[in-house]
């Protein structure tokens, strides 16, 4: 009996304590990040308007001039010599078909025949090629290695996905494909397009393996290729073996490299007596463009990937430009910044460590938010599948902002933070995998706000209507609360865990 009123006592301290610790402005401020702002941006973001943001093309710097729209009207600084835009200069590599004749017949790409292929400069000729008919037993059985194959595109464009990479692991020269809707199929797409940062740390990116173009052709240049050999296109597609055939092929291409120009995203909020100090908020705005492969669905929106964290930024931006505006300024300035090229390799990130607006030195914590608006598969059907979120980072170079950031959400947000990604055996090594990495590795302390997979990670349908904004605006005001202790309080976090 007399250990109850002990327990009580306790139970108030704790109350107490806590009711002590809250911050009635930050509270009133976090309203600000709510599913309304959110959802309102997103809507925009990740409309197919805006095309899947791709880096480089035009969605994506649709997507920049709007985030600097709403940069502007929250009277945020454009710290890039009076712009909110960081260029970013970056070297595409694309494929080029210098040539390709068929029965001394010079084709056009794109009227003629699709080109898909990767890797370094190279010139195939040949003589004969081999007919392929649809039994995937005969063509195991046949070595097709450094082989013209000829094949017809029967089928679903899944099929057809998985009988190409199953010719393409038997290593032939090449590989056409006789497709009669060659000119809106989709495994024309322009798959060997990369970028790196120019005068970036990765100088390029060698191809190591090999692997065979595929040539998309009609059947009238399909007829073309069988002139000589006694056999139509029809007459061809009726027998079921193998055939060989004789023609002659010529076919040289190689990659070529451009410039192309993108951009960071900056808005800056000054400071008080700290304002030499500065909290970096980030998402990445860009995304993986347009979707060729999805029938009527042709853009990849992106909307949990990085919409979610790019709404969320905007939202938290809003709150802290707020407070400021009604005399409750941040002592430490804040940048937002929505990087470009992430998709492409964390190239925006890449470029803004090489060219730094605000010294790294200076920079005393970077919160990065990547995909905040859904549940992954772990979650899902669980208790907490609307109330979770991976942390990552938070003690990989300072453990008071692990505490910070654990003492935010005790107070405020108190969602269910799961730490498996931050463990270094993950098997995901994410913390290796998103913006924040490129001022971790330059020693700024960084947290990393993440959902985990789910099905349509990379496909057409991450779309809006999938979202969940309540969860969203709560993991966003988790950042927002951190970062708010982050900016405010007398010291730094400290640099404490060593290497
Ligand atoms: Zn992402």
């Amino acid at each position: 009996m007399m250990k109850k009123p002990v327990l009580w006592i306790l139970f108030l301290v704790c109350i107490a304590s806590i009711a002590i610790a809250q911050d009635p402005n930050a509270e009133k401020y976090a309203l600000k990040i709510n599913a309304k702002i959110t959802k309102k941006h997103l809507s925009i973001l990740a409309s197919d308007k805006y095309e899947g943001r791709e880096t480089g093309k035009r969605g994506a710097e649709m997507a920049a001039t709007y985030i600097s729209g709403e940069f502007k009207k929250l009277k945020l600084l454009a710290p890039v010599n009076g712009s909110y835009l960081q260029q970013v200069s970056l070297i595409e590599t694309s494929m080029f078909v210098n040539s390709f004749e068929v029965n001394k017949n010079v084709l056009n790409e794109g009227k003629d025949f699709q080109f898909n292929g990767s890797g370094e400069a190279r010139t195939i000729q040949a003589t004969e090629l081999l007919f392929l008919a649809s039994g995937t037993e005969l063509e195991l059985k046949h070595d097709l290695s450094g082989k013209v194959v000829l094949i017809n595109h029967d089928g679903q464009t899944g099929e057809i996905a998985k009988r190409l990479s199953f010719l393409k692991s038997k290593e032939p020269a090449l590989i056409l494909v006789i497709n009669s809707e060659q000119n809106n199929s989709s495994l024309s797409h322009n798959s060997g397009r990369s970028l790196r940062v120019k005068n970036g740390s990765r100088e390029s990116f060698p191809i190591k393996v090999y692997s065979p173009p595929v040539i998309q052709i009609n059947p009238e240049i399909a007829n073309l290729i069988l002139k000589n050999s006694g056999f139509n296109y029809e007459k061809a597609t009726s027998i079921n073996t193998p055939i060989l055939i004789q023609a002659e092929l010529k076919l040289s291409y190689g990659p070529v490299q451009k410039e192309v120009l993108s951009s960071n995203v900056l808005g800056y909020l000054e400071g008080t007596d700290l304002k030499n100090e500065l909290l970096v908020y980030s998402a990445h705005y860009d995304h993986i463009g347009l979707n060729s492969d999805g029938g009527k669905d042709k853009v990849f929106n992106g909307a949990d990937d990085d919409g979610s964290g790019t709404s969320g930024v905007l939202a938290i931006a809003r709150a802290f430009a707020k407070a400021k505006k009604e005399g409750n300024s941040p002592r430490r300035s804040i940048l937002f910044m929505m990087f470009t090229g992430e998709e492409k390799n964390l190239l925006g990130s890449e470029y803004y460590s090489l060219n730094p607006v605000f010294p790294m030195a200076n920079t005393i914590t970077n919160l990065n938010i990547d995909m905040i608006g859904r549940t992954d598969f772990i979650y899902r059907n669980t208790p907490d599948s609307t109330n979770y979120l991976y942390l990552v980072g938070t003690d990989k170079l300072s453990t008071d902002l692990h505490k910070i950031s654990d003492k935010a959400n005790a107070i405020y947000t108190k969602l269910k933070l799961d730490y498996r990604h931050n463990a270094k055996d993950d098997p995901t090594q994410i913390y290796y995998w998103s913006d924040h990495y490129n001022f971790a590795k330059n020693g700024v302390p960084v947290i990393f706000y993440y959902n985990g997979k789910h099905e349509d990670y990379h496909k057409g349908s991450d779309e809006i209507n999938k979202i969940n904004f309540n969860l969203l605006s709560k993991r966003a005001q988790l950042a927002y609360y951190t970062g708010w202790d982050l900016v405010n309080r007398d010291n730094r976090p400290v640099m404490d865990v060593k290497k």
